[in-house]
C-alpha cells in the first residue's frame, strides 16, 4: 500500500490514542508510506485532538474549515498523489467517505487496511493484556451480583436494567451489550431483552458486556437456574461445560483457529447435539468485542502469544432453551490464560 487513510474508530484509537467522534465531517490520519503521517481535522475539532493523547504524538495536524474540501487536502498532502497506485482505507470507513476519497484519488485502488492493521491489533501487548485482564475483572464482579436480580415475576427488562446498571458501576464507561435470555429465548444467541416475565423453572443465558475507559472491551456468558433444571438441561450442560473446558485447555501457540473450534465442537457433536450448536467458538476481542481472530471453522491461521479472543461454544434447543458458557482467553507463550473467572457451572438460584 502507499497509503494509509484511517477515519476515527478503533483502528485511529489504536495507532494515536485518539478517540475522535465519527462525524460526517472528516477527520483522517494520512500515513504514508514513505513521508511523514498527518492528521487531517475539522477546524472546530482541533482542540479536542490537541488534548488527546494524539497531542503528544508530535504529528501535524491540519485543521480544515467549513467551506473547504478535506479530501482534495489529503490529496494534495500525499507525496506522489497522482501516481499512487493502492490506498488502505480503515475497514469501517463510511461510504460516503470512502466514495470522496475515490473521486479526488481517481487512480489509486482502493483496499482495505484492515489486512494490515488487523496483523498489529490481534497480537496483544502486556499492556493491552493488563487492560483485557481488568475489564475481565469488571464483568466477573457484574456476574457475581446476577443472582439478586434474577426472581419469578421480573422481566427480562427489568433485569437487564440492573445489570446495566452494574456494568457502569464496575468501571465500565459504556454498556456495550446486555442479554438476559429467559426460558425458550435463550435459544436465540443474540437474543438482547424482551418483556418476557421470568419464570420459576426457568434457565437464563446471561452474556454482557462493556468498554472500559481506556478503550478495552469485556464480554463474558454464564447461565443461571431459577431452581433444580430438568434432567435433559442438566445433561447437555455437562457435555458444554466439557467441551468449554477442553477448548480451554487446548489454547496453546500454534494449534489453528479452526482447530481449536474442532476441539469442542467434535465433543458437542459425540453427545448428539453437533447441529444445536450453530455459531463459532470465538471472536478476538481489544479495543472492538469483535475483532481478529476469529476461532471458525475454516480459519488455518496459528494462535501466537498475545492473541485475545472468546471461547463461547452454546448449545440451543429451538423453542425451549439453551446455554452458552463464554471466557474470554488470551494465548500465553505455553498456553492460554482466562480472564473471566467466576463460576462455569450453572448458578443455581434458590426460589
Ligand atoms: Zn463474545
Ligand atoms: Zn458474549
Amino acid at each position: 500500500m502507499d497509503a494509509l487513510l484511517v477515519s476515527p474508530g478503533a483502528d485511529l484509537r489504536y495507532l494515536t490514542g485518539y478517540e475522535a467522534l465519527p462525524l460526517e465531517r472528516l477527520t483522517c490520519l494520512v500515513l504514508p508510506a514513505s513521508g511523514d503521517p498527518l492528521m487531517v481535522v475539522p477546524a472546530l475539532e482541533q482542540p479536542a485532538a490537541e488534548a488527546s493523547p494524539l497531542g503528544a504524538l508530535n504529528l501535524e495536524i491540519a485543521a480544515w474549515h467549513e467551506t473547504d474540501d478535506p479530501y482534495a487536502l489529503i490529496a494534495s498532502r500525499l507525496p506522489g498523489a497522482g501516481t499512487l497506485r493502492t490506498v488502505g482505507l480503515d475497514n469501517h470507513m463510511w461510504a460516503e467517505k470512502v466514495l470522496n476519497f475515490r473521486r479526488v484519488l481517481p487512480g489509486a485502488e482502493q483496499v482495505l487496511a484492515g489486512s494490515v492493521l488487523g496483523e498489529l491489533r490481534m497480537r496483544k501487548t502486556e499492556q493491552e493484556i493488563a487492560s483485557l485482564r481488568a475489564a475481565g475483572a469488571a464483568i466477573d464482579a457484574v456476574h457475581r451480583r446476577v443472582p439478586e436480580w434474577l426472581r419469578p415475576g421480573r422481566t427480562e427488562r427489568e433485569v437487564g436494567k440492573d445489570i446495566a446498571d452494574a456494568i457502569i458501576a464496575a468501571g465500565h464507561a459504556t454498556v456495550d451489550f446486555v442479554i438476559v435470555a429467559s426460558g425458550p429465548n435463550g435459544a436465540s444467541p443474540h437474543h438482547e431483552l424482551s418483556d418476557r416475565v421470568i419464570q420459576a423453572g426457568d434457565q437464563v443465558v446471561v452474556d454482557i458486556g462493556g468498554t472500559m475507559p481506556d478503550g478495552y472491551c469485556s464480554d463474558s456468558t454464564r447461565n443461571y437456574s431459577l431452581g433444580v433444571p430438568a434432567a435433559e438441561y442438566a445433561d447437555y450442560y455437562k457435555v458444554l461445560l466439557a467441551a468449554q473446558t477442553a477448548q480451554c485447555e487446548a489454547i496453546r501457540p500454534g494449534i489453528t483457529a479452526e482447530e481449536l473450534d474442532a476441539v469442542g465442537r467434535d465433543l458437542i457433536a459425540a453427545a448428539g447435539y453437533g447441529d444445536k450448536f450453530i455459531h463459532r467458538t470465538g471472536h478476538g476481542i481489544g479495543l472492538e468485542t469483535h475483532e481478529e481472530p476469529y476461532i471458525v471453522s475454516g480459519s488455518a491461521r496459528p494462535l501466537e502469544p498475545g492473541m485475545a479472543f472468546s471461547v463461547e461454544p452454546g448449545i440451543y434447543l429451538a423453542g425451549k432453551h439453551g446455554a452458552r458458557i463464554e471466557d474470554i482467553a488470551v494465548c500465553t507463550a505455553d498456553g492460554g490464560e482466562r480472564l473471566n473467572l467466576t463460576t462455569r457451572d450453572l448458578v443455581v438460584v434458590d426460589v
